[in-house]
């Protein structure tokens, strides 16, 4: 396989689903048992914060018993290994690549370990509850904390920063993404007629499949290192 200079991974629930984090849209998913409407919109916050605070406490709380899996510590070991630019560009809200030893990651909905103030708009990071009396640590006023995740409805996070990254890659790799799920799912297609190469690792094809150059599906925990076996060996 040819060297590549610029490698950017954009990450979906499928790599976090071997460390035991729900995933979203998969039919026994989050999304088959709560209404995305009520707890992942900012009109569902609106309506029912107390409902929204605690799905994303519970959401917080998982992450507390969950490691980072073979798939996470093969791209933080791309990371340092490649001699090129390595990016990671993660639907994920939990914060296993950055357990795994990912540093160039760019978290495009927001972080579930992270709480955001509508009042003066500060971030901190976050590990324990959020509710109504949740102060802020910075403005000191109750009421506007809220999880630092983007909801549906919502701009992603850093799409400028993204772009540029996908302009100038030679190879994007998408990991499992389900294929469905706007800008993300465009990704691949702005990567390839930047001329980059394309691959789709993922349990099973996703929907945008024909879009890729080259597939492999699988478990992550099994195809994600060995395709960056396959990368690294390709440098020596
Ligand atoms: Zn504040």
């Amino acid at each position: 396989m040819k060297r590549f200079d610029n490698i950017v991974i954009l990450t979906g629930a499928g790599l976090s689903a071997e460390s035991g984090l729900s995933t979203f849209r998969d039919k026994d998913g989050i999304w088959a048992k709560y209404d995305y409407r009520e707890v992942a919109t900012p009109e569902g916050f609106r309506a029912n914060p107390v409902l929204v605070h605690d799905f994303y406490n519970q959401r917080r709380r998982a992450l507390a018993d969950v490691q980072p899996n073979a798939a996470h510590l093969a791209l933080a070991r791309l990371e340092r290994e490649h001699a090129g630019g390595v990016t990671i560009v993660t639907q994920n809200i939990d914060a296993l690549h950055e357990a795994a030893g990912s540093q160039h990651l760019i978290h495009m909905h927001g972080e579930l370990m992270k709480a955001l103030c509508a009042h003066c708009g500060e971030r901190h990071a976050w590990g324990g509850d959020l509710g109504l009396d949740t102060a802020c640590p910075t403005c000191g006023r109750v009421g506007g904390m809220r999880p630092d995740v983007v909801w549906f409805g919502e701009m992603p996070y850093q799409m400028e920063r993204i772009y540029r990254a996908l302009t100038a890659a030679d190879l994007f790799i998408s990991i499992g993404t389900s294929g469905n799920v706007y800008p993300a799912a465009g990704f691949v297609a702005e990567a390839r007629s930047a001329g980059a190469h394309t691959v789709e690792l993922n349990l099973e094809p996703s929907e945008g499949a024909s879009v890729f150059a080259e597939a492999h599906y699988g478990p992550a925990t099994r195809i994600v290192p060995a395709f960056v076996d396959t990368l690294l060996g390709a440098k020596r």
